[in-house]
């Protein structure tokens, strides 16, 4: 067995940060699943109501713990750390709108990779897997560029796609600290694009928002606005594969169909999830419409305006291809993610019929 694997399932202990979190939670349900034990990090009491969900995962009595654990705090992680054989590092602010970008977004990003990243070569745990994004690849889409696992966003900042700028900062404070490390630490990083799908919690993610704004009509016209989609169920495998497969190095830029808002529409109306939602018929594209929401955009705050300037008119290409040849995760059908997306947010109460 070379330093950096993961022993088997029935003796690996595997911690996830932020693990009620969209994402973790998956794929603490796909640890759970594989036979892991699980330590996850959660903000707050782990008896809070969004928490709880975890515990009621099969396997969840048995063989998961939850910790409370804030990024900011540094010494909690070394703790959380020791007699884990891996660390997946899923948790980061994630938001749009934030009023203090650094202090919200960027400077929790940094300090919480550089402190379980930190902690976890101090412990010994050869194996961490962390959360970047496509944001930390692109910070906007480039007309006939293919962007690939080689790209980074060097365009973001406090002021322009914040969040963007935290993963960036973020991944790269990872890498910095695996080349310090110097071969102690087995990085491997999954970048998704928007991730859609089935929560396992009651809160409302702002990826899977983006598909509840649009069945409620929040824009009356549809944009021209494109996003990669990644089904929460294929990003957590690509996580756990990540982990297991000793061979895997790098970045895994995860992202599956290219869906624009007006294919999304029609997806949602063919697929019967629409009925009884205002999801906007009028669209604002072409080069006529996309002036037009550019210059509403330009009146809204400042992280969701910086978002559309940067990414209405122009449809992003990326190669998510990697993860299936080299982790074996094949992207499912997005028409499977659409429903269950739409399933998820009626049953959380995040969507109600109109008519
Ligand atoms: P999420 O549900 O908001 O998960 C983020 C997690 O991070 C939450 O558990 C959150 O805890 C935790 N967190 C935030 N700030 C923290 C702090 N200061 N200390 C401790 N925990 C903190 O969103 P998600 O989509 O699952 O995101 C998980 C990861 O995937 C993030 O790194 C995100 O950047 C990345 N990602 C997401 C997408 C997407 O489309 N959803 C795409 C690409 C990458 P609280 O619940 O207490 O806030």
């Amino acid at each position: 067995m070379s330093a950096s694997a993961v022993p088997p399932p029935s003796r690996a202990t595997v911690c996830v940060t932020g693990a009620s979190g969209f994402i973790a939670a998956h794929v603490v349900r796909e640890l759970l699943e594989r036979g892991y034990r699980v330590r996850g990090s959660v903000r707050g009491n782990p008896s809070e109501r969004r928490h709880q969900v975890l515990a009621a995962l099969p396997g969840a009595r048995e063989r998961l713990s939850l910790h409370t654990a804030d990024l900011l705090d540094e010494h909690v992680w070394h703790t959380l750390l020791k007699g884990c054989d891996a660390v997946i590092h899923a948790a980061s602010p994630f938001r749009l709108d934030a009023s203090d970008p650094k202090r919200e977004l960027i400077d929790p990003a940094i300090m919480g990779t550089r402190h379980v990243l930190g902690a976890a070569l101090r412990a010994g745990v050869a194996r961490v897997v962390f959360t970047s994004s496509l944001a930390a690849i692109s910070d906007e889409p480039v007309p006939g560029k293919g962007f690939t696992e080689e790209d980074w966003n060097e365009r973001s900042s406090a002021t322009r796609n914040p969040y963007y700028a935290s993963k960036a900062a973020a991944e790269r404070a990872a890498w910095a600290l695996e080349a310090q490390a110097d071969g102690d630490l087995h990085l491997v990083s999954i970048n998704p694009a928007l991730v859609l799908g089935p929560s396992l919690g009651p809160s409302l993610n702002p990826s899977v928002a983006v598909v509840r704004d649009l069945l409620r009509g929040v824009s009356p016209a549809l944009l021209d606005l494109n996003w990669l989609v990644a089904d929460v169920r294929d990003v957590a495998l690509a996580h756990v594969a990540a982990m297991e497969l000793s061979e895997a190095r790098g970045r895994y830029l995860c992202a599956g169909e290219s869906l624009s808002m007006v294919r999304m529409a029609a997806l949602l109306r063919e697929l019967d999830l629409a009925q009884g939602y205002r999801l906007p018929r009028l669209r604002l594209t072409g080069a006529i419409g996309t002036a037009i929401a550019r210059a509403v955009a330009s009146r809204l705050p400042a992280g969701t305006r910086s978002y559309l300037l940067t990414h209405l008119g122009r449809a992003l290409q990326a190669d998510g291809s990697r993860v299936t040849r080299e982790l074996g995760v094949a992207y499912r059908d997005v028409r499977v993610t659409l429903r269950d997306t739409v399933a998820d947010l009626e049953r959380w109460g995040h969507l109600q019929r109109v008519v």
